[in-house]
């Protein structure tokens, strides 16, 4: 089974407007409210494939009950842990023509407790989880390093761990003893990352790769948008070229490849396999507005046209 983990869910509340008037009432009749947050987009795109997952983290008040209710509406096994705090509101907005205002709310604060709580929540999944997947940021009251405890205590049970979150909780995993199977970064994060500007220049991405902070991390795919992606396989590069698309909306498209490959890991496949169904997700869902939604149709003509090779 996968198990995904979100940490920091949101109600996501999207409102179309044909224009954004500051400092005065703008009604609106295109509301969408989706169950958000990076981690609930992988669920998804593994439940549309017909994989068994279970979505767990945190969540509370009403908003936490909206998320549990349209998982189980959507027939998505769920298992989140109780927090006193209220889950989140993520607002953006869609008005002129293509621009984007979006309001992040920090979300709730939560205490040593409700961490304890959901640990016990987590040890009931281990015995059950082949894959793992440990996705986006870390809400308020939780150490920048607890990524590094849940691996841990995912250790023991040679659970394989997809992670992919940015900015300090990923520098304290990549700086610890304890190693994930798999981690995401786009271009933006790897040069983060390595402290330098990177384009999808090859020698330069090798290069990077061969940091000592990625050492220990069998799999790290770089996702480049449009671009495909470079990745890195235990001593081996690959270079992963995709075809020209007509775009939709790509938001979720990383949520969407880390999904292929938590279900590439499930299943065991080869490492050409597993990027192809990454990639070909990715793709998917960039097809459609709806964001951690893709399509068999599309997702499979893409997965024949996408090319992996290894370069030495
Ligand atoms: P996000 O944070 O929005 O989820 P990301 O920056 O983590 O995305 P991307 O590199 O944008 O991840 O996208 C992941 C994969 O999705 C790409 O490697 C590619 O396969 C597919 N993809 C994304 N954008 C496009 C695009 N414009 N055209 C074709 N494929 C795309």
């Amino acid at each position: 089974m996968i198990v995904t983990v979100t940490m920091n869910p949101s109600v996501d509340i999207a409102y179309t407007l044909p224009h954004l008037n500051l400092d005065q009432v703008n009604r609106c009749n295109q509301v969408s409210k989706t169950a958000g947050g990076k981690g609930l987009n992988v669920t998804r795109v593994i439940h549309q494939m017909n994989q068994d997952v279970v979505s767990t983290g945190l969540l509370g008040g009403a908003l936490g009950d909206f998320i549990r209710e349209s998982l189980t509406k959507d027939g998505i096994k769920h298992n989140f842990s109780d927090i006193d705090g209220q889950t989140r509101n993520c607002l953006a907005i869609l008005h002129d023509n293509g621009a984007q205002t979006e309001i992040l709310e920090a979300g709730p604060t939560i205490t040593a407790a409700e961490l304890k709580r959901f640990e016990q929540v987590m040890a009931n999944l281990l015995p059950e989880s082949d894959v793992m997947t440990l996705s986006g940021s870390l809400p308020k009251g939780i150490p920048t390093n607890y990524y590094v405890r849940l691996l841990e205590l995912m250790s023991k049970d040679s659970i394989k761990v997809v992670l992919d979150t940015s900015g300090q909780s990923l520098i304290e995993v990549l700086q610890s003893s304890v190693k994930p199977y798999a981690i995401k970064p786009n271009l933006d994060e790897l040069s983060d990352l390595t402290n330098q500007i990177l384009t999808a220049d090859e020698t330069a991405l090798k290069q990077a790769l061969t940091a000592d902070i990625f050492e220990g991390i069998p799999l790290i795919v770089v996702s480049l948008g449009s671009d495909g992606a470079f990745v890195k396989y235990t001593d081996r590069f690959y270079r992963v070229t995709i075809p020209k698309i007509t775009v939709v909306n790509p938001v979720g498209s990383g949520d969407s490849t880390v999904a292929g490959i938590a279900i590439g890991l499930q299943k065991k496949e080869s490492i050409e396999k597993v990027i192809k169904r990454a990639m070909a997700l990715g793709m998917s869902n960039a097809t459609h507005q709806a964001t951690g939604y893709i399509d068999q149709d599309s997702y499979q003509e893409f997965e024949k046209q996408i090319l992996v090779q290894e370069i030495k």
